[in-house]
């Protein structure tokens, strides 16, 4: 702890601010995850993580810079981070989770922004994320108009790379992703001064298919009748991937799905007689947001997928791992991040598709369709997601909510009435 505050100084953080949030963290991470009977043993290394999350990992990158090496903050899963591996960077996921972050992004943003992206701004300019003070360069993306403007913001005060994501999907779009991620490359190579070659592209689509063969192989455990796994632990691991070391973080999802392997064999599992099996979908939840799953897996219900950023939408599809030319391998990877179903492209049937296929995969009971408060993407898709879901006889909760506990009562009472409902 001496040691990290000392690198927090270094990092020129708000000392005294961040205590703050040291201070509540532990309780909080203690009621959501340590209070859970029948962990898997596996879970050791996420809890280890979590709990000197300010410390290992910017510890890490501190010392990868020492040594030449850039990092590059990114905020949306369609950023590849295949590109920066490629040029022997570092990618590191910058989305703030906590409303402890919040009041600080208000000073300079219109209160009806969403909490991720006030968090975000807030984190950066309170200075009190390490990961926020470390990234070298910040890669944003036009995803939407919250964020497209707040890069404006963040860009007076951090170097700040924006790549223009198309938001329809026909050829020419997909073209001109391809050209994005060409440009990305050539800031990329001159930031880090590393050439990418065919060979180095080759070897990152590999470690990051790897780490999303890791998440795939994970989440297929939670398709099995005795769910072996809490939703709250996923979705742990799954914001720890935006972070960690793409290699060890495969390596050690790979190690507790071989406990979940033994555990499903001797039908070990977390669930409860009568547990309703919920799949959450919608907005992304960063960490240290985790209010959501509680309260559902606290109400009698267990959350067994996760149609977000911080779940499917991250791991699924893969690049062709077949491209052996570099612009074979552009080309790869621009149909693959153009596959993801965000709420930011028109139309976007594909995640009405995604969300039926999704529900019927992982055998739900119901969905919980989330939307963080003052997005105005995610929350009229809701209306189109919630009629085709009745449409097919599954039942859907909408709900809005941000970072703060001021409507979880409420909410508790709402997830609690539908699970009823799901009884009935
Ligand atoms: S919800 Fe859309 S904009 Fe936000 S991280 Fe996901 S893909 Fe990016
Ligand atoms: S949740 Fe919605 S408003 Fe917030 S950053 Fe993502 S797309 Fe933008």
């Amino acid at each position: 702890m001496a040691d990290n505050q000392t690198m927090w100084k270094e990092l020129g953080m708000d000392l005294e601010m961040h205590d703050v949030l040291c201070d509540v963290l532990p309780q909080a991470f203690g009621d959501v995850y340590l209070s859970q009977e029948n962990r898997p043993e596996s879970m050791d290394f996420f809890d280890m993580v979590v709990a000197d999350i300010h410390g290992i990992r910017p510890a890490e990158l501190i010392e990868a810079q020492k040594n030449g090496t850039k990092v590059f903050g990114t905020f949306c899963v369609y950023v590849p981070d295949e590109v920066i591996i490629a040029a022997k960077g570092i990618a590191t996921g910058l989305c703030g989770g906590s409303q402890f972050w919040v009041p600080g992004g208000e000073k300079v943003l219109p209160t009806n922004t969403c909490p991720l992206i006030k968090a975000s701004v807030g984190a950066r300019l309170d200075r009190t994320c390490p990961f926020f003070r470390i990234a070298d360069v910040y890669i944003g993306e036009t995803t939407c108009d919250g964020k497209k403007k707040a890069w404006e913001i963040l860009g007076e005060d951090v170097p700040m790379y924006v790549m223009d994501l198309p938001q329809m999907k026909r050829a020419k779009d997909i073209k001109a992703w391809e050209e994005e991620i060409r440009s990305l490359m050539e800031m990329v190579e001159k930031e880090t001064g590393n050439k990418i070659t065919a060979e180095s592209l080759k070897k990152s689509i590999k470690i990051i298919g790897d780490k999303r063969r890791a998440l795939a192989r994970l989440y297929n455990f939670r398709k099995e009748e005795n769910v072996p796994i809490s939703g709250r632990d996923v979705l742990l691991i799954s914001q720890i991937a935006f972070y960690d070391d793409p290699v060890r973080f495969a390596t050690m999802t790979n190690k507790l799905c071989d406990e979940l392997e033994e555990r499903v064999t001797n039908g070990v599992s977390v669930c409860k007689q009568g547990d309703k099996r919920i799949m959450v979908t919608g907005t992304p939840m960063a960490i240290p947001n985790w209010k959501l799953h509680q309260l559902i897996e606290t109400s009698g219900a267990i959350v067994v997928c996760e149609e977000t950023c911080t779940g499917t939408r991250y791991f699924e599809n893969f690049v062709d791992e077949k491209a052996e030319t570099i612009d074979e391998e552009i080309e790869a990877l621009a149909e693959r991040y153009m596959k993801i179903n965000c709420a930011c492209f028109t139309p976007n049937t594909g995640r009405i598709d995604d969300i039926l296929r999704l529900a019927k995969e992982y055998k739900v009971d119901g969905i919980i369709d989330v939307n963080l408060k003052f997005c105005n993407l995610y929350d009229t898709e809701g209306f189109l997601v919630e009629r085709a879901m009745k449409e097919a006889g599954i039942p859907v909760l909408g709900i809005e909510t941000d970072y703060t506990d001021s409507d979880a009562q409420q909410l508790r009472t709402r997830i609690s009435a539908f699970i009823e409902m799901l009884n009935n």
